[in-house]
């Protein structure tokens, strides 16, 4: 069978809901629901895959520049899948036993409305209602991280969201733009409000949120002792070649990441997914060699989570 999930266009929103509904006619076995819906209305898709007691959640795409993350988890998912349905022994790893051992959530794209922008989707170009926000950077949408109301999702969660703004503010910024703007007050947008109500629902084991880029991993918040965090990131870091690593000061502070460390206290990762040019989407022509850097580490995260 041909790849159902295509390397050959800007991911945008309406591809991956193809995309999701696509697999989902192939492998019905797997679940498919939303947290809730975006600024302008888009269901904010979530996948489950599996049947464990262990909850291993994934997200991707709270920065809109960073699309590509959507695709490669959707490539995993589509392995995955196609990994259960034949029973297989894959790199060592016993895919039924992952997948009855662990349930595996996964919101591959947290801002649907900004990845659109960023794509200059004609749905978003043409839909005036949040023009004034973005239109003085039209020339630069390809490095537009935030939502269309110009908030940058990962520093609007309640974990030092102060301190966010603080530094923030020290480097100028003010007011909704492209990046780097926390918003009015924590938890301001609908996105972050979905994406904290989806977690609290579900308690999970541990949590992988992806980002470009840097081949980095991330896998503290100030200085907490997360039981088990340091050891599964070190395993992470094995399997990938990717940086185990703490956030410099300036970029530490009300990310996903640290809001579901500090109120769960288990381990929390933000993966800094392939190197390109700065501030910019990766290409393309660099997802395989991305997909192939980052597979076993979704492995090894979900043999890990069964014994968290
Ligand atoms: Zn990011």
């Amino acid at each position: 069978m041909n790849n159902i999930i295509k390397i050959n266009k800007n991911y945008t929103y309406d591809i991956l809901k193809n995309d999701i509904l696509f697999l989902n006619y192939y492998f019905p076995f797997f679940k498919i629901d939303s947290i809730g819906n975006s600024t302008l209305g888009e269901k904010i898709i979530y996948i489950k895959l599996g049947e464990g007691n262990k909850k291993l959640f994934i997200n991707a795409s709270h920065h809109a520049n960073e699309w590509i993350t959507s695709l490669v988890i959707m490539i995993f998912i589509e392995k995955y899948l196609k990994l259960y349905k034949n029973k297989e022994i894959y790199k060592g790893y016993d895919i039924k036993d992952l997948w009855n051992n662990v349930s595996l959530y996964i919101v591959p794209m947290v801002n649907p409305d900004g990845v659109n922008l960023c794509l200059k989707n004609k749905k978003i170009i043409n839909n005036k209602l949040y023009y004034e926000i973005w239109k003085d950077y039209f020339n630069e949408l390809n490095k537009w991280k935030s939502n269309i109301r110009g908030v940058d999702l990962n520093l609007n969660y309640p974990a030092g969201w102060n301190q966010a703004l603080k530094n923030k503010l020290k480097k100028g910024i003010n007011k909704p733009g492209p990046r780097d703007y926390v918003g009015p007050n924590p938890i301001s947008e609908i996105e972050t409000k979905n994406m904290i109500n989806f977690t609290k629902l579900f308690n999970f084991d541990m949590t992988i949120s992806l980002h470009s880029q840097g081949k980095e991993i991330y896998w503290n918040y100030l200085n907490y002792k997360i039981n088990k965090a340091y050891e599964i990131g070190k395993k992470l870091e094995k399997v990938s070649g990717y940086k185990l690593t703490k956030p410099v000061f300036y970029s530490s502070f009300a990310g996903y990441k640290d809001w579901f460390i500090e109120n769960y206290r288990k381990p929390g990762y933000t993966i800094e997914i392939g190197e390109g040019k700065e501030g910019e989407s990766l290409p393309l022509e660099k997802v395989d060699e991305i997909y192939n850097e980052i597979e076993e580490l979704f492995l090894v995260s979900l043999e890990e989570c069964i014994n968290i």
